[in-house]
C-alpha cells in the first residue's frame, strides 16, 4: 500500500445528522417496514412547513417526481415540453418516457439556468407551427434560483404550466419565497449527493392538492376505491419507503446547518481565490436571490491561464485523491436528445468546456479545504 495516498476527497457525500437511526428504529419496532408509515407522514409535513407549501408526497426519487408531474398535467404522445437544456439527464428523461417531445432550451449568463428570451423565443415559433407546448421543466442548478420574474410572467402570458425542477435547490429561495413552490408542481430529489438524502427519494409538491393526491394515486399503482383490487388507469411504484422518510426526518432537523456550511464554503471558496483573475463564480444577482450553494463551481478562462484547461485542474486535483467534475453536460450535446428542436446561444456549452465543481459537502474540514486549495493554487499560478 503507498502511505502516500491522501484520503479521498468527495464532491458531494450524505451527512447525517445523527437522529436518522431514532426515526429509523422507532419503524422497525413498530415494524413499519412499508412503503407508508409515520415516518412518511412526518417526512412529508416536515417538507411542508419548511417550504411553506400545502401539500407534499414523499416519492422514491426525483425522477419519479418529474414522471408523475408530466402525466399529471397530462403530457402524453407527442406533446411537446420546454426544458432547460443545462441540467442532468433525468429533468429531460421523463419526457421521453411519456413519448412526449423535449424543446431544449439554453442558460443565460447570469444565473446559467433558463434564458427567458428563448423561452418565449421558443413559445412563439412553436404556437406559430400551431403546438402550443404543454409545460415547461424550469431547473434551478446548483441551487441558483433562475431569473423567476421574466419566467413565471411569460408562463402566465402563454398559459403553460411550470414543473420546477428544484432537485438542487432545496433551501433556496427567491424573493424570500422557497424554491418548488412557485411553479404548479415543485420536484425535489434526495438522491445520495444532494444537499439532504434519504439514500435514494424525492418529493413532489404543490399548492394545488388534487395534483398531491393524484401524485399519490399514481405512485400507488393507481388503485381505485374499492375492496378488490380495480384500475381504470396505468399506475406506478414511486412511493418512499417508511425507512427511508425515517433518514429524511432526521436530514430535515439539520437542513438549515447543511445550507449554512455549504454557503460558508462557497464563501471559503471565493475568498482564497480572489487573487486569481482567471477565475470566476456565479454570483447572486442581488438580494433577491438566495442559492443553497449546492455545489461551488468555478469558470476557468483559459486564455488567461498559459493554456491550462479546465481538464488539466481536474486531473491535478484528481492525481491529489480529490473529486472534481466538469459542469453537466447540456442535453442537446448528448446523444439520446441531440436530435430533439433547441434554441441555442452557446452559453452552456461555453459553461461546459471552462467549468468545474469542487467538492462542496458539508461534512469537509477546513482541512480538506485547504487540500483543494493548495492544488488549485499551485496548479494555476505560474511559478
Ligand atoms: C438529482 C437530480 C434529479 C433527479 O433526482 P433523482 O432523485 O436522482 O432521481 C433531477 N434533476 C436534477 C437537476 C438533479 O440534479
Amino acid at each position: 500500500m503507498d502511505n502516500n495516498i491522501k484520503p479521498r476527497i468527495w464532491l458531494s457525500s450524505p451527512h447525517m445528522g445523527g437522529n436518522e437511526k431514532k426515526y429509523i428504529d422507532q419503524a422497525f419496532s413498530e415494524n413499519w417496514v412499508a412503503p407508508l408509515g409515520p415516518n412518511v407522514d412526518g417526512f412529508e409535513s416536515d417538507l411542508q412547513k419548511f417550504l411553506n407549501v400545502k401539500h407534499a408526497a414523499a416519492l422514491s426519487s426525483g425522477t419519479a417526481a418529474i414522471h408523475l408531474a408530466l402525466t399529471i398535467l397530462g403530457v402524453d404522445t407527442g406533446d411537446e415540453v420546454l426544458c432547460s437544456s443545462f441540467t442532468f439527464s433525468a429533468s429531460v428523461n421523463p419526457i421521453v418516457y411519456q413519448k412526449a417531445k423535449p424543446i431544449l432550451i439554453d442558460s443565460e449568463k447570469d444565473t446559467w439556468n433558463l434564458d427567458p428570451l428563448l423561452l418565449e423565443q421558443a413559445i412563439k415559433e412553436r404556437m406559430k407551427n400551431r403546438i402550443k407546448p404543454k409545460a415547461i421543466i424550469l431547473v434551478h442548478l446548483y441551487g441558483m434560483p433562475a431569473k423567476m420574474n421574466e419566467i413565471t410572467a411569460i408562463a402566465s402570458e402563454y398559459d403553460i404550466p411550470i414543473i420546477e425542477d428544484a432537485a438542487e435547490a432545496l433551501g433556496s429561495t427567491y424573493k424570500g419565497k422557497a424554491l418548488g413552490s412557485f411553479g404548479d408542481i415543485g420536484i425535489l430529489s434526495f438522491n445520495g449527493n444532494k444537499i439532504i438524502t434519504t439514500s435514494g427519494g424525492g418529493a413532489l409538491i404543490s399548492t394545488n392538492k388534487t395534483y398531491v393526491n393524484k401524485a399519490r394515486f399514481l405512485a400507488t399503482q393507481a388503485r381505485d376505491d374499492a375492496p378488490h383490487y380495480q384500475h381504470s388507469q396505468i399506475g406506478y411504484n414511486y412511493r418512499m419507503s417508511n425507512i427511508l422518510a425515517g433518514i429524511g426526518r432526521g436530514q430535515m432537523e439539520v437542513l438549515p446547518q447543511r445550507i449554512q456550511k455549504r454557503r460558508e464554503i462557497f464563501d471559503y471558496y471565493k475568498d482564497s481565490l480572489k487573487d486569481i483573475s482567471v477565475i470566476s463564480f456565479c454570483d447572486e444577482m442581488g438580494s433577491h436571490y438566495y442559492s443553497n450553494r449546492w455545489l461551488t463551481c468555478i469558470i476557468i478562462n483559459p486564455g488567461k491561464t498559459n493554456g491550462i484547461s479546465r481538464e488539466d485542474l481536474r486531473l491535478a486535483l484528481e492525481k491529489e485523491n480529490i473529486d472534481a467534475r466538469p459542469l453537466w453536460k447540456p442535453m442537446h450535446l448528448q446523444t439520446v436528445f441531440k436530435d430533439y428542436p433547441s434554441y441555442l446561444n452557446g452559453i452552456s456549452e461555453d459553461l461546459f468546456h471552462k467549468g468545474l465543481c469542487l467538492p462542496s459537502g458539508s461534512n469537509l474540514t477546513k482541512n480538506d479545504l485547504d487540500r483543494i486549495v493548495q492544488v488549485i493554487r499551485t496548479t494555476l499560478i505560474p511559478v
